[in-house]
């Protein structure tokens, strides 16, 4: 047989990938702890019925787009849906960075920014947080004025740090950015503030939100973009044809209709992550405020890896980032149920006694 070689710039990426261990509290990967609204699994199951099997979905996906545009009181032509919010950042990547186009990012951030722009054949320019992981502007304008970027990313809040941009910083990477710049905003519905309210024509910044988290949809692989007009229609380009079945298309829009349960949701989060962050001020432990669905911290007086390792003995899984560049002996918790938040508080008090 012969083996043909990865693309050899490629070789060094392992990809992304984040451990699952069957344990009864999984906290790990910033899912939503609870299913979606039953009436919605209702609505779904019928909707199949209803598909054309045989036919290709509407390739524009028009209907999914003005709900969604309906959302954020924006209009149908200004928004882009693909499967999960990271083929958003993948096709804004093939669109405007490819071989050969600088893209940045302030590390640590959410890893596949870098890792996607390696795969388009993008060059990754980091630059760097600060200790306490907020942005400093004087940073913002050094990395864009040193690579001239094809594309700029914010995360905000940013994974795995849950620190919220000042919109202030948005502004001056939009000042003097020459590209693209991308809020990611997988976690906005936790966050105080939203750069939804910073995107119009004249202006190159596109938000990319995602059905993963607050609409319990992950396992559908929806998320989308609002952004220019003009923006959006290049992402036709590089799309590829019917990109978004119809299946979910349909799931997506009935998932619209249960703004209320998912905003319900939200403030049930917001509530919990509270609960895990005043648990925290009575540990020995350091945490960094969150605009997000998960807090990161480092245990004061044992490794990040010990303690990683006596909360899963303890049947609960939390995602280690202690290894990853600036996060030494750092853990992250996503927030989960009532249940499973004080079953963390609680194996947390066991570890660290
Ligand atoms: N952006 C950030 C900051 C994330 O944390 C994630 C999920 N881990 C994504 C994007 C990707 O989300 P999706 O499931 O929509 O691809």
């Amino acid at each position: 047989m012969t083996r043909i070689p990865l693309r050899s710039d490629l070789r060094a990426l392992s990809g992304y990938h984040s451990p699952q261990v069957d344990v009864p509290v999984r906290l790990n990967t910033n899912e939503a702890p609870f299913s979606p609204p039953a009436a919605w699994l209702d609505e779904v199951a019928a909707a199949a019925r209803d598909i054309d099997w045989n036919r290709y979905p509407d390739r524009a996906a028009t209907e999914l787009r003005e709900g969604i545009a309906a959302l954020h009181g924006v209009s149908v032509d200004q928004v882009f849906v693909a499967n999960g919010s990271n083929e958003v950042l993948q096709s804004i990547l093939l669109a405007y960075a490819g071989a050969g186009g600088n893209v940045t990012m302030f590390s640590p951030t959410y890893q596949m920014h870098a890792q996607i722009a390696r795969v388009v054949g993008a060059t990754v320019v980091e630059g760097k947080r600060n200790a306490d992981f907020t942005l400093d502007r004087g940073e913002i304008e050094r990395v864009v004025a040193a690579s001239k970027p094809a594309v700029s990313f914010i995360c905000s809040p940013n994974n795995p740090t849950g620190t919220v941009e000042p919109r202030d910083n948005v502004e001056a990477m939009l000042a003097v950015a020459p590209g693209v710049v991308v809020v990611d905003e997988a976690y906005a519905q936790f966050s105080p503030w939203s750069a939804l309210e910073l995107v119009n024509d004249d202006s190159p910044l596109v938000v990319t939100r995602t059905f993963s988290k607050t609409w319990s949809m992950a396992a559908a692989r929806l998320g989308y973009l609002v952004g220019p007009r003009w923006l959006v229609a290049d992402m036709e380009a590089v799309v590829l044809p019917y990109h978004l079945d119809a299946f979910k298309q349909r799931a997506g829009l009935l998932a619209l209709k249960f703004v209320g349960d998912m905003e319900a949701r939200v403030r049930d989060i917001v509530a919990g992550r509270d609960k895990i962050v005043d648990a925290f001020s009575r540990l020995p432990v350091t945490s960094w405020p969150s605009g997000a669905n998960f807090v990161l911290f480092r245990p004061d007086t044992l490794a990040g890896t010990t303690v990683w390792q006596g909360l899963l003995d303890r049947g609960v899984l939390v995602r280690d980032c202690s290894s990853w560049a600036g996060l030494d002996n750092c853990l992250r918790v996503t927030v989960g149920t009532d249940a499973e938040n004080e079953a963390f508080i609680a194996a947390m008090k066991e570890v660290l006694a």
